[in-house]
Formats: C-alpha cells, structure tokens, sequence
C-alpha cells in the first residue's frame, strides 16, 4: 500500500476513536503529515504497526480532585494523567491547571512531548497531567488543599523510574512544591518524581529560565544558518508568565528588543522595549501580586489593547509563548507581511494549521513547539539526573548544556529535513528526527 493510504488509514482510526478531540487529531495529523517519506523508506516500521501504536496512550489515567474552600464549600474537578510512550524512559511531561484542561488538550500535550523528548537527545518517554481547576483568584490555602488531594491519587501512578511530572500552565514553583510535599508525606521517601522543584531541595538551577532562553537559543541557531544574529531585531512576545518572561529576558542579554506581553485578557505594547527594570515589575507582578498585565501599561505609560493578541506589531521575530492556537492564518499572514521573518514557538502548538501553511510557503524561519520550547523538559532531564547523582551543577555549566542541547535539536531538524527531502522545513524535520528515534525503539523493545 502507498504511503499515504497507510498514513490516511492509521488518521481515520485515529478520528474514530478520539471523536471530537480536536486538539489531539490537530497534532496527530501535523506529524503523521511529515512521515511520508519516512514510511516509504522503513516498511519494517509499517509491518510493526509503529504508526498505529504511536498514536495510542499507553496508559491514560482519570480521577476525582476533592477540595475545600477558604470557606468550607467542597469543589470537585477532574484530574488526568496520558502515559503516552515509555520506549525511551520514564514518562516526562508538565501538569496543567486551567479551566480549559480535557482529555483533547492533554492528549495533544503528551503526543507532542514523546517526540520533543526524543529531540532533546535525553532518556525520557512522553507524557502530560493536570486537572480543570483555575488557580487565578485562589488563596495560598485553597491551591495546597487542591495540590495535597491531587498528589494524594496521582501519587499511585508516578515515580523516579515510572513518570516525573513537571509544571506547566498554572503550575510553578508554588504548586510543584505543594504537590511534592504532599508525595514524601504519602511515600515517606524524598526522592525525585517532580521536576521544577526549589533550589535548596534537589531543584536545577536554569530550570525555570530554561524554556524560554531556550526557545531564543533555538531561534538563534535559525539566524545563524543565515548568517545572522539578534542583534537590533524587534521582537513580539505572547504570554507574561514562565516562558514569556525568560524570553523577554535573553531577548535582551542578546542585543534584541521585546515589545509585547500578553495574558488572556489582552496585551501591551512597548516600543521602546520591555528591559531588565520593567521585566522585573513583570516578575512581581505575575509570580508575586498575580495581577494582570495591564497594570503594566498603566505603570509605564505605554497602550493596552483589550482583549487583542500581539501579531499585528510591527516585528522582525515573534515568539509565542502563551497556549495553543493562538497564531491563526490571518495572524500569520499579517506577521509575514509586517516583516516577521523568525517564529520560535515557546507554547506548544500555538500556530493552526493555516499559521504553519504560510510559515511554511513564505519560507519563514519556523521553529515548532516540539523542537523550539524542548529546553525546559531538557533541563528537567538534567534536574532527574542531579537528583540521581545527588549533586548540583553550577548554572554556567547548565546553561551551557541547555544551549549545546538547543544547537543539537537544531541540527537534528535541520539534517532530518535535508535528508528527507524538505531542505529548511524545521516542522518536517523535527517530526521526523523526534519519531525515528522512538520508532527504533519500540521495534527493539517489541510488541508492547
Ligand atoms: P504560565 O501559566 O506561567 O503562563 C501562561 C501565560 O499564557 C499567561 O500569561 C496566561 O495568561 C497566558 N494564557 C494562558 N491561557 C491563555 C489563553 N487561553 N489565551 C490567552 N492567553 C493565555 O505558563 P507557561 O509560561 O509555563 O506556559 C506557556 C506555554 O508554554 C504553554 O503553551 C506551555 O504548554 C508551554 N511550555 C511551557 C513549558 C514550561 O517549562 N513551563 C515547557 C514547554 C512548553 P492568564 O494569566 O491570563 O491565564
């Protein structure tokens, strides 16, 4: 059978049996898209069914988050966590706390994450969590009681050598850190099951800067192989929290001009730049106060636009770093007619389909989530393995594995697309790198 009748036969499974989940079939067929050729030249991957196993989660688990209110009120929501591909290492992949959280959405994550996981050259699986409580409005109290009660049943299914969580969305420090004492409470064992845990017990120094410094290290490898740097370039940022603000800040350190944050209510827009005095306002602002980034306009003098994303500010390079599908074509469109010739993708999936064509046509320098935001997972994988030796590294030299990992992933992509046949499409080349790895060995390890 062609290629393509075997990929069309494996999506329309993949339709019937997650009917609905739009986000998942969204990112399953982005990937399955890319392996054509691939296929073609590896039937033994067909013959094993590789495709049709790859898709399936391995192990999905689903569970009630009892917890009370500051008032007493009982709330219930629902928690999960997608085992979704173990042929590499344990499952690794961040929790999110949104309202928005559903099967759909934590699927794509953990699809996704098996092949990021796989390009950051680490021994770790795929997998995501998290659960459809909002934490904004939410005293310190009642996000402990809700992290004790989640960790009380996600601590059945997660362990050092089994699945390493990390955060996400609505997860950071505060929450990894009630959930991790909630676990060696239950366990009676202090030992690594989280990663993005603080600094004086067992976390990695770099790790929370590390997805966005390593989104604009992967978007500098771009530049590189066109011989030029970030220097003077005017940048438009999506987001305000981890990823965005680490972003903005190395944006900075490399000579670039961040313009714009964003949070779900709207965005601002900075010409003069978001520096070093004004990003640790941001800081305060989003970790400390929780407040809304349009406090930042109103400190700092400069617009706020309602309820409008960044992509219509003039910009040399965006970097989305806020939740998925947030780039659509038209947004696309205008980004490439404004000059914006750089995307590195510090959310996962944030551009649709329609984004990623024009990304794709107009020969943007497009660097996928899987590929551009694997530096946080990276360093996680780094934290696992302080935790194993029981050691700290110094940040320089965490820094530097975090920028050589970014060169690696690049490079992967890079040769994978040339290889291929798709010479500069980073997307083809980072689906292909990513799922080769992993296919190699779930053939090595048998029908499991
Ligand atoms: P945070 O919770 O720290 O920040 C998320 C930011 O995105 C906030 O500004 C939030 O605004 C905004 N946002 C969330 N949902 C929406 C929405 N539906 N519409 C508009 N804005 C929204 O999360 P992170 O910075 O950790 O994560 C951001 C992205 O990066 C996600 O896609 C995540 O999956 C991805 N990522 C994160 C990694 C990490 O290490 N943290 C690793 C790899 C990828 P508001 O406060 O109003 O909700």
């Amino acid at each position: 059978m062609a290629a393509n009748s075997i990929i069309q036969n494996v999506y329309e499974t993949v339709q019937k049996r997650n009917h609905g989940e739009t986000e998942f079939l969204q990112a399953v067929k982005e990937v399955l898209d890319s392996l054509g050729p691939v296929i073609e030249k590896h039937p033994e991957y067909v013959d094993a069914k590789i495709l049709d196993r790859i898709v399936e989660p391995e192990r999905q688990i689903m569970f009630r988050v009892p917890w009370q209110d500051d008032k007493g009120n009982v709330h219930v929501n629902r928690g999960f966590r997608f085992e979704f591909n173990s042929a590499l290492g344990p499952y690794k992949g961040g929790l999110r706390f949104h309202p928005t959280v559903c099967a759909s959405i934590l699927k794509f994550l953990g699809f996704e994450q098996v092949f990021k996981n796989s390009l950051t050259t680490l021994p770790m699986g795929g997998g995501k969590g998290g659960c459809d409580f909002d934490p904004k409005g939410k005293s310190d109290n009642e996000v402990m009681r809700f992290c004790q009660s989640f960790m009380t049943e996600l601590s059945r299914h997660i362990g050092p050598d089994t699945d390493v969580p990390a955060g996400d969305i609505g997860v950071g420090g505060r929450e990894i850190g009630f959930m991790f004492g909630q676990y060696k409470r239950i366990k009676n064992e202090f030992t690594g099951i989280l990663t993005g845990k603080g600094l004086s017990w067992g976390g990695s120094l770099i790790r929370p800067e590390a997805t966005g410094y390593g989104s604009v290290y992967f978007a500098q490898e771009m530049l590189k192989a066109n011989n030029d740097t970030f220097e003077g370039k005017v940048c438009t940022v999506s987001g305000s929290g981890n990823v965005a603000q680490y972003t903005v800040q190395k944006l900075n350190e490399l000579g670039a001009k961040a313009v714009s944050l964003s949070d779900s209510a709207g965005s601002i827009y900075d010409p003069d730049g978001v520096d070093a005095e004004r990003l640790a306002f941001v800081l305060e602002l989003k970790n400390v106060k929780r407040g809304r980034i349009k406090e930042y306009a109103d400190k700092f003098g400069v617009e706020y636009r309602d309820g409008k994303r960044p992509w219509d500010i003039k910009c040399d390079c965006a970097f989305p770093s806020a939740t998925q599908n947030e780039i659509d074509g038209n947004d696309a469109k205008t980004l490439i007619a404004n000059g914006c010739t750089v995307v590195s993708e510090g959310a996962n999936m944030p551009s649709t389909p329609e984004a990623v064509e024009q990304f794709v046509a107009k020969k943007t320098l497009y660097g996928p989530g899987k590929a551009a935001n694997a530096g946080g997972v990276a360093v996680s994988g780094l934290e696992m393995s302080q935790n194993s030796q029981r050691l700290s590294w110094t940040s320089e030299a965490v820094d530097q594995k975090l920028q050589d990992i970014m060169a690696a992933i690049h490079q992967q992509c890079f040769d994978a697309a040339e290889e291929y046949g798709v010479p500069g499409n980073y997307v083809a080349g980072a689906n292909i790198a990513g799922f080769v790895k992993v296919a190699d060995a779930m053939l090595d390890q048998g029908l499991v």
